[in-house]
C-alpha cells in the first residue's frame, strides 16, 4: 500500500535556482515545507535556506524514486531547467535533454510514486515574435529557439497527461523576471550572466565596464527592445496561488505572468541610473538574434483565476530590490561563489 503523502511538503525541483529559492521563501511563508531537487549545475546551496536540499539530476529515474519516497510530497513545483537562449541555438541536444526528456523523467516518477499535482515553470518564450500586444494566453506558440520550443512541448506533454492520467497542471509562463526579495538573502546569481538587468547593474558597480545594448533598431519609441519586468517575489508568490488552484479538479491551465507594462532596453538603464545614482556606460551593438521587439503580458488571467496580486508593480521597486541585493552581496563576492551575510 502507499504510505499516504505530506499535504505540506511540496518538491521543488531547481529550488537552490534565482526564481526558485524565492519559490521556496514563499512556500514556507504560506506554511509549506520545501523540499528542493537540484544538481547545483546552476544554483547555488546557500541558496537553499527554507528546507532540506537533496542533490540529483532529474534524468536519474532511481534517484528521483527515492526522493519521493523519502518525502512523499504532495505536489512537485518543477523549475529546473536550462534558460539562455541563445545558448539553446548553438547546442539545442542540451536543451532537449535537460527540459524536455528530463521533465519526461520527473513526471514518470510523478505517476510511479502517485503524485498527480505539478506546477511547472514555462515562459513567454512560448510565444515567439509576437501578433498582439499584450499577449494573451490564446496567442498561438510559435517560439524562435529550442529553448522557447522546449516550454512548448512540455506544455504539450501536460496537456496530454492530464487527458490520460488525470494530471493537474498549471504552467506559469513567466516575463522577464528581475529584483530580489527584501533581506532574504537571495538573488540573481548566475555564474555566467546574460540577463540586461543584473548586467546593468554590474556596470553600475564597476564590475563591467559598460553594457551593451542590443539593438538600436527596433520599431519601439526609443529603437530599444521592450520587455514586460516582473518582480521575482511575485512570480514566486504565483506558485502558492497555483498549488491552491491544483486542489480543485483541473486539468491542464496555463498563466501569463507579467507586470503588464512594457520597459525597453533605455528606460531600463535609465532607471538603473536613477536608482543607483552612478554612470553607467552603455554602447550600441547590433541586434542579439532571436529577440522579438516587443513582448507585454497579458496577465489578467491569473488575476482572476488564481488571485495573483503583484506587489511589485514597478520598474523603480524591480530595480531598487536587485541593487539592494548586487550592494550587499555581488559586491562583496562578483563570482557569486558565496554572499556574505
Ligand atoms: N539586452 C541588452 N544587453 C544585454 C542583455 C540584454 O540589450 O547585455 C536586451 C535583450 O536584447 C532584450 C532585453 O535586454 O531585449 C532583455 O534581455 P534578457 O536577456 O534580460 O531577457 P530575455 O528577454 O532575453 O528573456
Amino acid at each position: 500500500m502507499r504510505t499516504p503523502e505530506e499535504p505540506r511538503r511540496i518538491l521543488v525541483t531547481g529550488g537552490a535556482g534565482y526564481i526558485g529559492a524565492h519559490v521556496c521563501r514563499a512556500l514556507a511563508a504560506s506554511g509549506f515545507q520545501p523540499v528542493v531537487f537540484d544538481n547545483l549545475s546552476h544554483g547555488h546551496a546557500w541558496a537553499v535556506r527554507w528546507g532540506p536540499l537533496e542533490t540529483g539530476d532529474l534524468i536519474d529515474g532511481a534517484r528521483l524514486d527515492e526522493v519521493f519516497r523519502q518525502y512523499r510530497p504532495r505536489a512537485v513545483i518543477h523549475l529546473a531547467g536550462l534558460i539562455a537562449a541563445g545558448d539553446s541555438v548553438i547546442d539545442p541536444g542540451l536543451f532537449y535533454h535537460n527540459n524536455l526528456a528530463a521533465t519526461l523523467t520527473l513526471l514518470d516518477a510523478m505517476r510511479s510514486n502517485g503524485v498527480d499535482r505539478l506546477v511547472f515553470s514555462s515562459s513567454a518564450g512560448v510565444y515567439g515574435e509576437p501578433e498582439t500586444i499584450p499577449i494573451p494566453e490564446s496567442h498561438p506558440f510559435r517560439p524562435v529557439n529550442p529553448y522557447g520550443a522546449t516550454k512548448a512541448m512540455v506544455e504539450r506533454v501536460l496537456a496530454d497527461f492530464a487527458t490520460a492520467y488525470g494530471l493537474r497542471s498549471v504552467a506559469l509562463r513567466y516575463f522577464n523576471a528581475v529584483g530580489a526579495a527584501p533581506d532574504s538573502g537571495i538573488g540573481e546569481a548566475h555564474p555566467h550572466e546574460t540577463h540586461l538587468v543584473p548586467l546593468v547593474l554590474d556596470a553600475a558597480a564597476g564590475i563591467r565596464p559598460f553594457i551593451e545594448i542590443f539593438g538600436s533598431d527596433f520599431s519601439t519609441p526609443d529603437r530599444t527592445c521592450i520587455r514586460d519586468y516582473v518582480h521575482v517575489s511575485d512570480l514566486a508568490d504565483a506558485h502558492v496561488l497555483a498549488l491552491s488552484r491544483l486542489d480543485q479538479a483541473i486539468g491542464a491551465e496555463s498563466f501569463n505572468l507579467g507586470s503588464e507594462t512594457g520597459a525597453s532596453v533605455r528606460q531600463v538603464i535609465d532607471m538603473a541610473i536613477k536608482v543607483t545614482e552612478r554612470p553607467i556606460d552603455a554602447r550600441m551593438s547590433p541586434r542579439r538574434a532571436g529577440d522579438p521587439a516587443i513582448l507585454v503580458a497579458d496577465s489578467s488571467l491569473a488575476k482572476s483565476v488564481l488571485g495573483w496580486r503583484p506587489v511589485y508593480a514597478t520598474l523603480e521597486q524591480q530595480i531598487s530590490t536587485a541593487w539592494d541585493w548586487h550592494k550587499r552581496y555581488r559586491l562583496v563576492d562578483s563570482r557569486c561563489a558565496a554572499p556574505a551575510s
